[in-house]
């Protein structure tokens, strides 16, 4: 199964991805590399619309039983970076205020 839609159980439009991966070498277990296509964020500090990136951060999540399967997820976190006030803020997460699964 090299099925990305899993990643709609996270509110996830593949439309919004630059890149993803999947790879199912396990059986019951699914590892998906993903990140999201830059684009302008609101700074939480003014408000101006920027999208100028500063760096990313490599995240792992692990959730279980996400439809019969033990899901890894190698997220590409993006921090972007204002303009006007100087301040970084990273982009949304879809991966966390997942109540419903657990995190490790
Ligand atoms: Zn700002």
């Amino acid at each position: 199964m090299k099925d990305i839609s899993i990643l709609a159980l996270f509110g996830i439009n593949t439309d919004e991805l630059e890149n993803y991966h999947v790879e199912d070498n396990e059986p019951g277990a699914l590892s998906i590399s993903v990140s999201k296509r830059k684009t302008f964020s609101s700074c939480p500090c003014c408000e101006v619309l920027t999208n100028k990136i500063k760096d990313y951060q490599n995240k792992t999540y692990f959730f279980r039983n996400i439809n019969g399967y033990d899901l890894k997820v190698f997220f590409k976190h993006r921090r972007y970076w204002c303009p006007e006030c100087n301040k970084s803020f990273m982009e949304s997460n879809p991966f966390i205020n997942t109540h419903n699964y657990k995190l490790t």
